[in-house]
């Protein structure tokens, strides 16, 4: 079978401030054994789960571009060995500006990565500053420079809004600035205030302000209509691409492919079941593949709800029909007659509209609902 590769990184430099991923600061030097740990983990999972062949691979974390170039060599060359990736594969890599090199960048396309995932956040240096970032802007555009002079035509980068004290027109000069950088792709993220991070924390003692909500939303409209003005055109809720370089490999968790998770707490669907690995401790003392369980009927629908309607395409009628019923199909019909504004049905396709993406969770739970 063909599947879709994850392989977590969980090294950084410094924690930004409203992180809750798994990355630690100050281990970099287990990076050799943690190679020979996902790689262990990786011949075990060739013998369980028989994948021939991979169409997307990601390297996240993290800060993947943290590692030498001579280990991120060992670990896509073991990987690529145990699977091998189809022709025309796409193999994305996460980079944080002011960890990127020549060397890295040639070690990582000389082992076969052709994406790179650059996370810029915001031309503004006052606030990267805030949100705990250890690059300028001007590190990113170089970054995002030598990338692309080394020889990579596929570089998306990662810009965040809703930040600390941030302003429309702040939002609106990120997005000019980072447009004019030579990449295909943008992510377009809301900061998420997370339990247990510093910023959290600070919003909560009200030593920072964060935009209100009315404010945010303005800010996804603008930033949608800036975004498609430069030729990004938007093909997910957060996510906006020229044609023809829209990420494949996000697709597949969008779509319900399968994909095997490498590494400490990435997670697995793979034949219909989900699972994950545990945090870094226990992942390194040899756990992994923890809470596994089949998804059912009802619960592959709800997933298919709340993952492909994230997509500006939608997702097809027709599918739903083949997949869970026309009877479901009809009532997913009848309730978007109900929701209009929110839900609309174009060529075959039940897809939110922009009102409705802002209230995706809710609108995709009453279409759950509508199909009980
Ligand atoms: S670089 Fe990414 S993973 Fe690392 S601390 Fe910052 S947000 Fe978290």
């Amino acid at each position: 079978m063909t599947a879709s590769l994850y392989i977590h990184i969980p090294f950084c430099v410094k924690k930004c401030a409203y992180c809750d991923f798994e990355s630690y600061p100050g281990i970099i030097s287990d990076a050799d054994g943690y190679i020979t740990r996902v790689l262990g983990e990786a011949l075990d999972a060739r013998k369980e789960f028989g994948i021939t062949g991979v169409s997307t691979v990601y390297i996240g974390g993290g800060t993947p571009s943290l590692l030498k170039p001579e280990q991120l060599k060992r670990l896509a060359g073991g990987l690529f060995e145990l699977f091998p990736p189809i022709k025309d594969a796409e193999i994305s890599m996460e980079a944080n500006p002011g960890t990127l090199n020549e060397p890295l960048l040639r070690a990582a396309l000389d082992a076969g990565i052709n994406r790179l995932s650059i996370g810029v956040q915001s031309a503004d240096d006052r606030l990267l500053k805030k949100i705990g970032r250890i690059h300028s802007f001007e590190d990113a555009r170089r970054s995002v420079m030598l990338a692309h002079d080394v020889g990579f035509g596929n570089i998306s980068c990662d810009l965040m809004y809703g930040l600390p004290g941030q302003t429309l027109s702040q939002l609106e000069d990120s997005i000019f600035l980072t447009t004019q950088l030579e990449h295909v792709h943008i992510s377009c993220y809301s900061l998420i205030l997370e339990e247990n991070t510093p910023l959290n924390q600070d919003a909560a003692a009200g030593r920072l302000v964060l935009p209100d909500e009315d404010t945010v939303c303005e800010m996804q409209k603008r930033a949608i209509r800036q975004l498609e003005g430069f030729g990004f055109k938007r093909y997910e809720i957060s996510n906006y691409a020229v044609p023809g370089y829209e990420c494949r490999h996000n697709t597949v968790y969008w779509t319900g492919g399968d994909y095997l998770g490498l590494g400490c707490a990435a997670h697995s669907f793979i034949n219909g079941d989900r699972f994950s690995n545990p945090y870094y401790n226990e992942y390194m003392s040899g756990k992994q593949h923890v809470n596994r369980y089949t998804v059912k009927a009802a619960g592959r629908l709800e997933e298919t709800l709340m993952l492909e309607t994230r997509l500006t395409r939608g997702v097809s009628l027709n599918d739903i029909a083949l997949r869970f019923g026309e009877n479901v199909k009809n009532k997913l019909t009848a309730s978007a007659g109900q929701l209009k504004d929110l839900v609309e049905i174009k060529d075959g396709f039940l897809k939110l509209t922009e009102e409705g993406f802002m209230l995706h969770n809710a609108v995709v739970y009453k279409l759950i609902e509508a199909t009980e």
